[in-house]
């Protein structure tokens, strides 16, 4: 079959021609029918993130059917549509046993981080990470849901958001527009900041109270302003280059939790007595549980959630889809389509 192969930093993905898998014990294959293509894959290519598997196939936004069942699994599945989770933990550890299994250390599975993943045309996983996906969503729409609908939800969880927080999205990427509607969801006034008038018009249509154009606009004086002097409640850190955070900084209230998804060659710098003055928080969010993708899968199904999906582009013209991300032209996702 065909697959996109990673074959280490800096080097150029490769289309090519591998074994199909087979599945095992308590596994399923899936059929892809769309995956998504995030900007996690620019950081293996660019060397940024090296989790020092390779030759890997990426993809970790997975849509398909399910076309083989492993011992342990009704045959009745064969046919399902599914979203597939990307993490499959140890299911022992302290992280596991609380259903956190995006921080077992002793991952059994990351599909499309240590795991052959979905830029191919089959992708071979636990049966129980196959989550069904209603027929109301597309394969396309769909796609988004595995890391950047669910990325949102996990954050906002993480960071507690709530009645009349006001919340700065600082990026209007495919999981900014996820938080913008998440936190909208969870009762918060949503400032959304970006270069592009298109992303931020898109992000104004999903739910966005303000948008900070960055360029025309002085970030930091209209965050201010936009939250009467007082600063936001939670700031989500998409972009994480050095400006970002500088602004993102500047913007976090008194109790506020800046919270990164993102991240950049950049490194963080704060004086502590910023946070020492004002009880402020920063953490991070990595990925999401399972509970919490089957919550995206009912979010996007019930159209709480609409995922952007910027174009769809045949696996094989996967580089056209690349070089839209890596020039931040696309608003939403590019979808490869195996
Ligand atoms: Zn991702
Ligand atoms: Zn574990």
């Amino acid at each position: 079959m065909r697959a996109l192969r990673y074959h280490g930093p800096r080097r150029p993905l490769q289309l090519e021609d591998v074994p199909a898998p087979e599945a095992g014990p308590r596994e399923v294959v899936v059929k892809v029918a769309a995956a998504g293509l995030c900007h996690t894959d620019l950081h293996f290519v660019s060397g940024l993130l090296d989790l020092g598997v390779a030759p890997l196939t990426l993809g970790h936004e997975m849509v398909g059917r399910i076309v083989a069942v492993g011992a342990g699994v009704p045959a009745a599945r064969i046919g399902e549509r599914v979203v597939l989770y990307y993490y499959a933990g140890c299911g022992t550890c302290r992280s596991c046993l609380a259903g956190e299994e995006n921080l077992c250390a002793s991952l059994r599975a990351e599909h499309g981080f240590i795991t052959d993943g979905g830029f191919a045309e089959r992708v071979r996983a636990p049966a129980r990470n196959a989550v069904p996906l209603p027929a109301s969503v597309s394969d396309a729409a769909a796609a988004p849901i595995g890391c950047a609908v669910t990325t949102a939800v996990h954050a906002a969880a993480l960071a507690r958001v709530g009645l009349g927080d006001t919340v700065v999205v600082m990026g209007a990427g495919a999981v900014g527009f996820g938080l913008v509607q998440v936190a909208r969801l969870r009762g918060a006034r949503v400032v959304a900041v970006g270069r592009s008038p298109e992303k931020l018009a898109k992000a104004r249509e999903l739910g966005a109270d303000e948008t900070v154009q960055a360029g025309p606009e002085d970030v930091p004086t209209r965050l201010r302003a936009l939250t009467g002097g007082r600063g936001a409640d939670v700031v989500f850190e998409l972009v994480a280059t050095r400006e970002t955070m500088g602004w993102s900084l500047a913007a976090l209230g008194k109790g506020g939790r800046l919270v990164f998804v993102g991240y950049s060659e950049d490194d963080l710098r704060v004086h502590p007595i910023q946070l020492v003055v004002g009880e402020q928080v920063i953490t991070a969010s990595m990925g999401c549980t399972l509970a919490e993708l089957r919550q995206s899968v009912e979010l996007v199904a019930s159209g709480r959630v609409r995922t952007v999906v910027d174009r769809e582009v045949p696996l094989e013209r996967f580089q056209e889809a690349v070089d839209a991300l890596g020039a931040g032209r696309l608003v939403g996702r590019a979808v490869l389509l195996p």
